[in-house]
């Protein structure tokens, strides 16, 4: 149905940088930062997100999604409840330590989260 998978993949994007790197590579292309922990990268307009094993965290960008703005939001898997999907519209939704927490996530993003929990 696609063909995705005969193109060379450099879907892991540097949480640091921003550059793309071949998948399984160890350190950044770029920068040389650690790439081990990050199990995904997602750039959408609000912010980035790095999926890692441990944690979804989240840097937030300007109104424009231009730049980082340096706040950095850090949510640990373990810590989330009640977590689903928006629909309609693609957003990733959960509930931390009290409080609603609603991610808008591109259709891309979207897809990739689901794979993600698929797995
Ligand atoms: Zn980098």
């Amino acid at each position: 149905m696609d063909d995705e998978d005969s193109f060379i993949s450099f879907n892991l994007i540097c949480p640091e940088c921003g550059v793309g790197n071949p998948e399984g590579a160890e350190y950044c292309l770029v920068c040389d930062r650690d790439l081990q922990e990050t199990i995904l990268f997602m750039e959408d307009d609000p912010f980035d997100l790095e999926v890692t094993r441990d944690f979804l965290i989240e840097y937030r960008k300007n109104f424009w999604g231009t730049r980082r703005t340096g706040k950095i939001e850090k949510y640990s898997w373990d810590k989330m409840e009640d977590v689903h999907f928006g629909f309609p519209v693609n957003r990733f939704i959960f509930n931390y330590q009290d409080r609603r927490v609603v991610l808008p996530l591109r259709e891309e993003n979207m897809q990739m989260m689901k794979r993600l929990f698929k797995e």
